[in-house]
């Protein structure tokens, strides 16, 4: 896995058009990096060039264990946010394998290595 400070870069470089706010914080787990890469990859192939220049991600973080999105984009991304935040619901944000969700004092979605660490 990525050292936690690396895919956020990553991310933000590689995706700069959804972020012209510049450095955008993911509140999220590594384990979340492919999901989040994916949903942007997504929103990418959907817009138009019109789209491309107004939207911007306004919130990204964990909520109640749970990938929460929110942007200023079209039904389209609203699609693609719909399917990441069911997804999150089966992926150790740890680590990113296979998890579910618990409650440990807290909502996560974590795999049995990692709800145990
Ligand atoms: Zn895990």
């Amino acid at each position: 896995m990525d050292d936690g400070i690396g895919w956020r870069t990553r991310l933000n470089r590689e995706f700069e058009s959804q972020f012209p706010q510049g450095t955008f914080h993911f509140a999220v787990g590594n384990g979340w990096s492919e999901l989040l890469g994916e949903v942007f990859r997504r929103v990418d192939a959907v817009e138009d060039e019109e789209e491309r220049v107004f939207f911007a991600w306004a919130d990204i973080k964990e909520k109640w264990g749970l990938l929460r999105l929110t942007h200023n984009g079209s039904d389209r991304v609203d699609d693609i946010c719909d399917w990441a935040e069911a997804a999150s619901e089966r992926i150790c944000d740890g680590c990113g394998l296979s998890g579910r969700l618990r409650k440990d004092g807290l909502w996560r979605v974590r795999c049995d290595a990692c709800a145990g660490s």
